[in-house]
């Protein structure tokens, strides 16, 4: 007989953002809910500062960050190429920038707030599948005495684990359907906020770039097209916020990182911060199956442009628990099958266009990035929608207005036009996503999809 205390509506594997936020919500509409991490909860997720547009906090249903989990200095941010000449300037910046350790820590305690039962130092043994569909996992659980083996039966299992995607590897369907991302579709990241030892240093690295404190300097191209190293000295001149990233295989965000701590002897030691991977092609196209739903990054649920996961996890949070929260079984197809068509009708179009900008940029050298800023084919208002992970202001149209960028680089824009041009279909294609569980149209549609990335589907026949 199934044991009370081990059986739930829903099981979320990973205590990161996203999964602290479903379980949460999920909790809220009444369901019995448990939580697991791998880690302790308080070392689980995302560790460092990220950028988040406050826009996405809204649409989840999660108040915004308050300081000090909104951190100071959201002053403008400024893009530079890899000559380091400044190009466009967004004042002020459209992200907030938030201490992931505080986000995730109140996401857990709404969550628990909320009745979700908490199952840390939890490691995935098994995954008991029936007729397809998951039933149960079987967790060893470290305590004071050792590992405990805890079984627990959900009618939906949701993996937001992570880039361990460890449900995702496990359940037939979504194995074959969703592999690990390619090291072409991985970004490796390291943020750090460190101290500023040296504040006369600290102003003269400003003054080079004409920078004022506060400003977020984006220096993209620094070892390839996919790639940024980002520095922010606070207005107090007491710490300075670094971020970079670049294609997995060349050289690493943390080696991006520490050459910058290596060229400005003014930045001192690291007060806290981290380094991982991030994926970032499009989203799967198949996010769900019976039982099981995927969110974050282990559903690829990144605007990939800048790899940002955070506001897309939280917004498909929301979407999941919408779609499952009030089923007579959240695990029943047809319930996960409407969280999946909600995402890629509402943000799969947006990120997968994005998707295509980010894998041209990736094929830039550092003199076509600069000279694609020079010309002014990136101009500010695109700059502003891509951080602030919304569609650009101008659309093709819009490109094909501005000959006279086109004319000062016209080999780089031929390659662009065509990118820009499959973007209008991408969007119409996603909103065609079926709206009911149909595994011939979802085929279908994957191979629409994969026609646009010149790719084999990801769903098969
Ligand atoms: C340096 C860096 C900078 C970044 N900057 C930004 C930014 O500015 N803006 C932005 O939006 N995004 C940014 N990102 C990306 C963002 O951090 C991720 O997209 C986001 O953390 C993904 O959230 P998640 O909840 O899906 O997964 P995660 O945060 O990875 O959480 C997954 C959780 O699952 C747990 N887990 C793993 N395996 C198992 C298992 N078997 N069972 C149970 N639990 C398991 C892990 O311990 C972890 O706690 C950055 C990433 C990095 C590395």
């Amino acid at each position: 007989m199934q044991d009370a205390r081990n059986d739930f509506d829903v099981v979320v594997l990973g205590a990161g953002t996203a999964g602290a936020a479903v379980a949460w919500m999920l909790a809220r509409a009444g369901r019995r809910v448990a939580l697991t991490d791998v880690r302790s909860f308080h070392a689980a997720g995302a560790r460092w500062v990220n950028g988040v547009p406050p826009w996405m906090f809204d649409r989840a249903g999660i108040p915004r960050p308050e300081a000090p989990e909104r951190r100071p200095g959201d002053g403008p941010f400024s893009l530079l190429g890899p000559s380091g000449r400044k190009h466009v300037t967004l004042s002020p910046s459209p992200v907030w920038s938030v201490d992931m350790r505080l986000l995730v820590r109140r996401l857990q305690r709404m969550a628990r707030e909320a009745g979700v039962v908490p199952v840390e130092r939890a490691r995935l043994a098994d995954v008991e599948v029936a007729g397809g569909r998951p039933r149960a996992i079987v967790l060893g659980v470290e305590g004071r005495g050792g590992s405990v083996r805890r079984r627990l039966t959900a009618s939906l299992f949701i993996d937001a684990s992570g880039l361990a995607a460890a449900l995702r590897r496990r359940v037939p369907l979504l194995a074959r359907d969703c592999p690990p991302p390619p090291r072409m579709h991985v970004c490796t990241a390291a943020q750090a906020i460190c101290r500023v030892r040296d504040a006369e240093g600290a102003r003269r690295f400003l003054d080079r770039y004409d920078a004022r404190p506060g400003e977020v300097l984006g220096q993209v191209g620094v070892a390839g097209g996919y790639s940024t190293g980002n520095v922010a000295v606070a207005s107090d001149f007491d710490e300075v916020d670094l971020l970079s990233g670049a294609i997995a295989g060349g050289a690493s965000g943390m080696a991006i990182l520490d050459a910058i701590r290596g060229r400005e002897p003014w930045i001192g030691e690291r007060v806290f911060g981290g380094a991982s991977a991030i994926p970032i092609r499009r989203p799967y196209d198949r996010l769900s199956g019976p039982g099981v739903a995927l969110i974050g990054n282990a559903a690829c649920q990144v605007f990939g442009a800048h790899g940002s996961g955070i506001g897309v996890g939280l917004v498909a949070a929301r979407l999941l628990a919408d779609a499952v929260g009030a089923a007579d079984d959240p695990g029943d197809a047809a319930a996960t099958w409407a969280y999946q068509h909600a995402f890629h009708v509402e943000l799969g179009g947006l990120l997968a266009g994005y998707d295509l900008g980010r894998r041209f940029s990736q094929n830039l050298s550092p003199d076509d990035v600069e000279a694609l800023l020079s010309a002014g084919l990136l101009d500010a208002r695109q700059y502003a929608a891509a951080l602030d992970q919304r569609l650009p202001a101008v659309d093709l149209a819009g490109i094909l207005q501005k000959p006279r960028a086109a004319l000062r680089c016209p080999r780089l824009a031929a390659r662009l036009g065509p990118v820009v041009a499959r973007m209008p279909l991408i969007l119409r294609l996603y909103r065609r996503h079926p709206e009911r569980p149909d595994e011939r149209a979802l085929a279908w549609w994957s191979r629409g999809v994969a026609r646009q990335f010149n790719e084999l589907p990801d769903v098969a026949a």
